[in-house]
């Protein structure tokens, strides 16, 4: 028997997408890693009915636990609470307690704003204080989570169980570490079964190929059905989650020996490690620029993503135009008229000259037609040249067609680049 739960993030600002939903995505991963199943995130508005309607859905699904998130605030609109307890058919009971504690936070929060330390208009003062008392109504029985902005959460224990938490994020995450320590949800996850979970991670693979990777493996895998296989098609790379209990890692081992044997080459990792990690590990003792055009930056900004860019990436020119190409990177402009911007022998022009430019030993150049205009017969939309150049000589080009609007070709590129810089980096 395993341990399910279900989510209910609420908010009409994320309902309508003005505010893309992070805690759902975050708390799925935390339940994954407690070996909680996740049944249903279900998003909706500040309206305390359909609040409570998703309340009911999930508990009529059976769920053990459910996790709420937003509309803890003090204002008139934040009925998180309230609702929940209607709920679970408990009293909203003042917790004098809590209510010295909220006041104490909102005193702190008055002297900062009385000693400018605190940008006016950051919180608005006497909404907030004369929800003090809001705040500290609480289910009765139920378990107090303290705030670490000024809501204090909620455990109430039942079937379900369920936790309420704040919308912001900074605020949810170590709120549900303190949640999970309760001992309503300690009872409420008894059951749960404990997973491991491992990812496989390729790049230049049809999804279709992997899936008929995978139906031959299954009667050569041995326990084959207890892995639970997904896979997702991702930025260009294919992502395999294999989940499964432990007494199932004969299985696991056998399943990964015959994706090495069919994919060698696709692979890149098999221990979680993103393409972004295996560069920044690749890079140092390096330096590394980068001359973009149709990616403007892109790929400088997604090298500079990773914490400690800066031991190795130099710098980079966003050489849009032909004369910037020419003027930033000494390209030859009578090589432009001769082959187009887009082109390979102008790619590893631009990465020579980021090379010489930066005195960099190592240089990545993108040029490429996003769309929607500018494609051709020859260079249609999505054709983007690609070229990675070491100062030991080394030079790798390649031409790509990228499927997609003119987001998608620009976000793809910056992968296929990191691709490309992979493969040029392990045969250095
Ligand atoms: P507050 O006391 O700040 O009002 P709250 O618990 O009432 O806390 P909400 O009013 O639901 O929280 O949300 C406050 C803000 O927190 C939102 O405007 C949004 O910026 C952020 N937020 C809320 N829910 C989410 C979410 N699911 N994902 C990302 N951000 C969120
Ligand atoms: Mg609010």
């Amino acid at each position: 028997m395993s341990t399910r739960a279900g989510i209910v993030v609420t908010g009409t600002e994320v309902l309508t997408g003005r505010v893309a939903d992070r805690n759902g995505p975050w708390l799925a991963d935390r339940l994954l890693e407690l070996g909680i199943e996740l049944a249903h995130i279900s998003i909706c508005g500040d309206r305390p009915d359909d609040i409570e309607a998703a309340l009911r859905f999930l508990a009529g699904e059976g769920v053990d636990l459910i996790i709420t998130s937003g509309g803890l605030g003090p204002t008139a609109d934040d009925l998180t609470v309230a609702t929940v307890a209607h709920f679970c058919e408990r009293e909203l009971v003042l917790d004098t307690a809590l209510e010295a504690r909220i006041a104490e936070i909102l005193n702190r929060l008055m002297a900062r704003l009385r000693s400018g330390e605190a940008p006016v208009g950051a919180v608005d003062f006497d909404t907030v204080l004369a929800a003090n008392r809001k705040q500290a109504l609480i289910p009765a029985g139920a378990t107090v989570l303290d705030p670490v902005g000024t809501a204090p959460g909620v455990v109430v224990a039942g079937t379900p169980t369920v936790v309420v938490l704040p919308g912001p994020p900074r605020e949810l995450q170590p709120m549900w570490h303190k949640a999970v320590e309760t001992d309503a949800v300690r009872a409420a996850i008894a059951g749960r079964t404990s997973y491991r979970q491992r990812y496989v991670r390729m790049f230049g693979l049809p999804e279709s190929a992997l899936a008929d990777t995978l139906r031959r493996a299954e009667p050569q895998v041995d326990g084959f059905e207890r892995l639970e296989i997904t896979t997702c098609l991702r930025r260009g790379e294919v992502e395999i989650v294999t989940r499964y209990e432990p007494d199932a890692e004969p299985a696991y081992t056998r399943l990964l020996a015959l994706l090495h044997e069919q994919h060698a080459r696709e692979i890149f990792s098999d221990d979680g490690s993103t393409i972004d990690e295996l560069i920044a590990r690749a890079l140092a003792g390096r330096r590394i620029a980068t001359a973009e055009s149709c990616t403007a930056g892109l790929l400088a900004a997604r090298l500079a993503d990773v914490a400690g860019a800066s031991e190795y990436l130099v710098g980079g020119v966003v050489s849009y135009a032909n004369e910037a190409k020419t003027e930033l990177l000494g390209v030859d402009a009578g090589l432009i008229a001769e082959h187009g911007a887009v082109s390979e022998p102008v790619a590893e022009a631009m990465a020579a000259g980021a090379l010489q430019r930066f005195s960099a030993d190592t240089a990545v150049a993108i040029t490429g037609i996003a769309g929607p205009g500018g494609g051709s017969p020859e260079k249609p939309v999505g054709t983007v040249c690609f070229c990675v150049r070491l100062s030991s000589g080394e030079k790798l080009t390649r031409t790509t067609r990228l499927p997609g609007d003119r987001t998608d070709v620009r976000e793809r590129s910056t992968t296929v680049a990191m691709h490309l810089l992979r493969r040029a980096l392990s045969t250095d």
